[in-house]
């Protein structure tokens, strides 16, 4: 293929809209309006409590929705839809390796099941604190999940329309975007495999702009 092919075919294929991104898909989802009274913190409940609960709901929810395609997904490695590898990268040992979309989730979901386990950081008896490092733990659960939104709406989205599950995937993904911009707890430098779906959403008042 001549370099010219190479570029045309790459930009045509930049230019086909996802289906995720169709009107009929954009505004499928179960909640009406918009998620600011779900996701505002309560009066007098602790915030890091908060974060806890959200951060058990929303793993273990993403983690049916892997379930359903775990089968079909034979994407390898792990890419995300601007063409970028997303690597592995053990958030103990700091050490990034390439791995398949499977594998990836599959340690994702490990560590973020070990750690909700885990006393010393979910502490589930009343009156012991939370670990000092709570915060950054969350932001890295957010991370995580939200690279492997990224790869259910870029590679599977047809999938999920097939199973008649897209207005459930779109319900747990706008509300999980919708907490984790309230708290500002997910990374905007990585948000640009979804950036057109979270313009979308923040144009039809589902997310807000912050
Ligand atoms: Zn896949």
């Amino acid at each position: 293929m001549s370099f010219f092919n190479k570029f045309k075919s790459k930009k045509s294929n930049n230019d086909i809209k996802p289906l995720y991104l169709e009107k009929k898909y954009l505004e499928s989802k179960l909640v009406a309006g918009n998620m600011k009274k779900i996701v505002s913190l309560p009066k007098y409940v602790d915030k890091n409590e908060w974060l806890a609960i959200h951060a058990f709901d929303f793993c273990m929810n993403l983690k049916e929705f892997c379930e359903v395609i775990r089968e079909v997904c034979s994407h390898n490695p792990m890419m995300d839809s601007i063409g970028s590898e997303c690597l592995w990268t053990d958030p103990v040992k700091k050490v990034a390796s390439k791995v398949s979309a499977k594998q990836y989730t599959e340690l994702a979901f490990e560590w973020m099941l070990a750690i909700i386990d885990d006393e010393r950081v979910f502490p589930t008896k009343m009156g012991v604190e939370f670990d000092k490092d709570f915060e950054a733990i969350i932001r890295t659960f957010f991370k995580f999940m939200f690279r492997i939104i990224c790869h259910l709406y870029n590679f599977h989205f047809e999938d999920y329309v097939n199973l008649d599950l897209d207005s459930h995937l779109n319900t747990l993904t706008s509300h999980f975007l919708y907490f984790g911009l309230e708290f500002d707890i997910l990374e905007r430098r990585d948000f640009s495999p979804l950036q057109e779906l979270i313009d979308a959403w923040i144009e039809l008042s589902i997310l807000e702009k912050k």
